[in-house]
């Protein structure tokens, strides 16, 4: 079966999405979403989904995972009044700190959940895929945790592009199993895991790292960030005094984005705005824009927007962060772009790396290079809104990334000038 064509009430796909009415039983979100899976797969997914409505919203479930969430996470996480950007920018700029997460990154709410519905399942070994490595860092601490074995796929290309999170993944005593096959990066090494997750899917959990994937992880995914959105909305009114004007997050798979923006959907007088990799250029293959470019299509396990070409073939993709490298994005954010309540834009490399500085110099941090993408709309915005209040989600610390702005922000000299 494949989707041919997106026709859509959207008024009406606004409405279910406000009531939460999202995924439908089949796991759709609207027109997108779903399960394009082999049929070994089925029955996998369907016991996940069980696990999930057993065991997710339980009392027991939610006591141990706030309890997780508090004492070794470190949430609730700050939300930091941005005072020089404020001044600069001309608006109230307010940041929810996801740097300050445990492993640096919001990427631990979405590892832990899983890795304790992975053992409330019954499961004995995790596996994970893993891109630039902090999904797997993320993983390997969640299941050291819990006393779980832990696996994870990474491309042989990105292990020897990201060593020191392999270093990381081994210290906490996963096992890194190195992907030859396919592109050798994220792409081959999702690939990986669902053959090895089809091999044994009763003693496996496959803890995928975004929302995006098949029915049911857009949803589980969703959940278990949605933390980032509820803190940052109760926070917003004790703090500021009021909800945000307009929402910014950065958009790869779409994990910290959607977990920022579902808590502020129903809210109408909110903007909420997400912004994606705008690599070096516009033209095909040379960013990681997914739904400012792409166009619908399956890729692993979901129907949402892709970056294809005209026969379909799924193009490589650019950026200066690795975190926002891939050509899929998560169904649900396909719907809300479709129905009209969230807006998606690009960000280039350049315009990234300028508000990392910017941010670094004015604020005391230095946030992830996925994150300064954020940054970029959140200015643009408040070039056009003066005196209004925005929120912008910082989803990692920059430490990570290092080596690039080594090359990059240090190596040209730029680094002190955006003062
Ligand atoms: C992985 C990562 C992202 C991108 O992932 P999403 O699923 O889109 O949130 C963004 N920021 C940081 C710091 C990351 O590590």
């Amino acid at each position: 079966m494949k989707p041919t064509h997106v026709q859509a009430d959207t008024a009406r796909l606004l409405a279910d999405e406000i009531a939460g009415k999202f995924p439908d039983a089949r796991g759709r979100f609207g027109p997108y979403g779903g399960r394009y899976v082999p049929e070994t797969l089925i029955p996998a997914l369907d016991r996940l989904e069980a696990g999930i409505k057993q065991y997710l919203y339980s009392a027991a479930f939610q006591q141990e995972m706030t309890q997780e969430l508090a004492t070794w996470v470190g949430r609730p996480t700050a939300l930091s009044y941005a005072r020089h950007l404020s001044a600069s920018w001309g608006a109230e700029v307010w940041l929810k700190r996801e740097d300050l997460a445990h492993t640096g990154a919001h990427k631990i709410n979405n590892s832990l959940g899983q890795a304790l519905l992975a053992k409330r399942l019954g499961a004995k070994r995790v596996i994970a895929e893993t891109g630039a490595g902090q999904h797997g860092v993320a993983t390997a601490a969640a299941c050291a945790r819990i006393g779980l074995p832990c696996i994870v796929y990474m491309g042989a290309v990105d292990m020897e592009r990201q060593a020191p999170n392999v270093g990381r993944m081994k210290l906490l005593g996963a096992e890194v199993v190195a992907v030859t096959g396919g592109d050798k990066t994220l792409r081959a090494a999702i690939d990986e895991a669902l053959r090895d997750w089809v091999a044994d899917p009763t003693d496996t959990y496959y803890l995928l790292g975004s929302a995006l994937g098949p029915h049911p992880y857009p949803l589980l995914v969703r959940e278990l960030q949605a933390v980032i959105g509820r803190e940052a909305r109760a926070q917003m009114l004790t703090q500021a005094g009021g909800l945000p004007n307009a929402v910014f997050a950065c958009v790869g798979g779409g994990s910290n984005a959607i977990g920022t923006f579902v808590p502020f959907v129903a809210d109408e007088s909110v903007e909420i705005v997400g912004v994606e990799a705008g690599g070096t250029s516009s033209a095909l293959g040379r960013n990681a824009a997914t739904l400012v470019y792409g166009r619908p299509g399956v890729l692993q396990g979901t129907y949402s927007l892709l970056l294809q070409d005209d026969d379909g073939q799924i193009q490589e993709t650019e950026s200066v962060s690795a975190g926002l490298d891939y050509p899929g994005v998560g169904p649900e954010h396909a719907l809300l772009m479709l129905a009209g309540r969230a807006r998606y834009e690009s960000a280039t490399d350049a315009e990234a790396l300028a508000a990392l500085a910017e941010c670094s110099r004015q604020e005391g941090i230095l946030p992830a290079i996925e994150s300064a993408h954020a940054f970029v709309g959140a200015k643009r915005w408040a070039r056009e809104n003066p005196g209004k209040r925005v929120l912008i989600t910082l989803s990692g610390r920059g430490d990570k990334d290092m080596s690039t702005l080594q090359r990059t922000l240090l190596g040209s000299g730029a680094a002190g000038a955006s003062r």
